[in-house]
């Protein structure tokens, strides 16, 4: 039988369909995956679009396991969130990119600001804040270069509460920047009273942005809006050369996309860093 206690094994029954067997299949092993150490990080240079330098990096998980293979986060993160493993991943994600960047940092490649994705449950964990200051003093990381990269939808959900949890994340000195910036349930007057530093323009806008004056205006419009905040914005997504240069020309801050760079393993990561300062 299916039983869907925290910890109980699951088996299959002859009714489920495809969909509920891989789900499944994913979960099982997902709730050893830590332990097995199957997890790794990506990270995706973020560049300034004024100066072409690179800022810092975007980190992203990744899931090799020995028989499923590659398994892309689209398909285990909203799974892990559903079943509480996010928490543990993603304290884990935390640590292990903030390590990254201090040993880049004492290697000699820079200041780095690292951006780290939260899921909603991470971001409703009574001891987030204590667990992020946690990892800056376990890493030496300085607080200014942590970003933490939350969405809209997780903060509309509760207002005030989210609020205050954003006043306390402040309160440490890390950066904060709301992640797919205008594909959520977004409202202008809130927007306003969070304390963030930065938004991201989803890459649904930034695909046609160059053919489409729907996604223009868009796009447009949130660059102006950040600023008028007294925000940064940076384009996610950017693919071509048409895009970076219509980025470029109507002041958006920063990009990330694959025109520039896919996201890199560690290593490959350090040889695109080492390489671009010796230009
Ligand atoms: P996201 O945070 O919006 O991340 C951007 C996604 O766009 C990444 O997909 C990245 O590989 C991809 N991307 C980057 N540049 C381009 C480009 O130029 N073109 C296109 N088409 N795609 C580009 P990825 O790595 O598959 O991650 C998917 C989503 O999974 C992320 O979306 C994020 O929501 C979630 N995710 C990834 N890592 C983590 C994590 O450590 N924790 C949490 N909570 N979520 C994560
Ligand atoms: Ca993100
Ligand atoms: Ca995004
Ligand atoms: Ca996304």
């Amino acid at each position: 039988a299916k039983e869907t206690g925290r910890n109980n094994f699951q088996f299959f029954t002859p009714a489920m369909n495809d969909h509920a067997m891989e789900r499944l299949r994913i979960e099982n092993n997902l709730r050893s995956a830590l332990e097995r150490e199957e997890f790794f990080l990506h990270y995706q240079p973020q560049v300034d679009l004024a100066t072409g330098r690179v800022l810092g990096m975007e980190v992203l998980i990744r899931w090799q396991h020995p028989v499923l293979g590659m398994v892309p986060p689209d398909r285990f993160i909203e799974l892990a969130e559903e079943i509480g493993l996010i928490v543990p991943i993603g304290a884990w994600v935390l640590r292990t990119a903030c390590r990254q960047c201090v040993a880049w940092q004492r290697a000699g490649l820079g200041q780095l600001r690292v951006a780290v994705n939260l899921s909603p449950l991470q971001f409703y964990q009574e001891d987030l804040v204590h667990t992020v200051k946690g990892v800056l003093a376990e890493s030496g990381l300085a607080p200014h270069l942590l970003e933490l990269e939350l969405t809209e939808s997780m903060m509309m959900n509760d207002i005030e509460h989210a609020v205050c949890i954003l006043r306390d994340l402040k309160s440490i000195g890390v950066h904060l920047s709301i992640d797919d910036f205008g594909t959520g349930y977004s409202s202008l007057s809130y927007l306003k009273r969070f304390p963030i530093d930065l938004l991201k323009i989803d890459q649904s806008f930034v695909r046609d942005i160059t053919i489409d004056p729907d996604d223009e205006a868009i796009v447009l419009s949130i660059i102006s809006l950040a600023h008028s905040l007294r925000l940064k914005v940076i384009a996610e997504g950017v693919e071509t050369e048409a895009q970076l240069a219509y980025l470029k020309r109507h002041g958006c801050d920063y990009m990330q996309g694959y025109y520039f760079s896919r996201p890199l393993p560690a290593q490959a990561f350090e040889q695109l860093l080492r390489q671009r300062r010796s230009l």
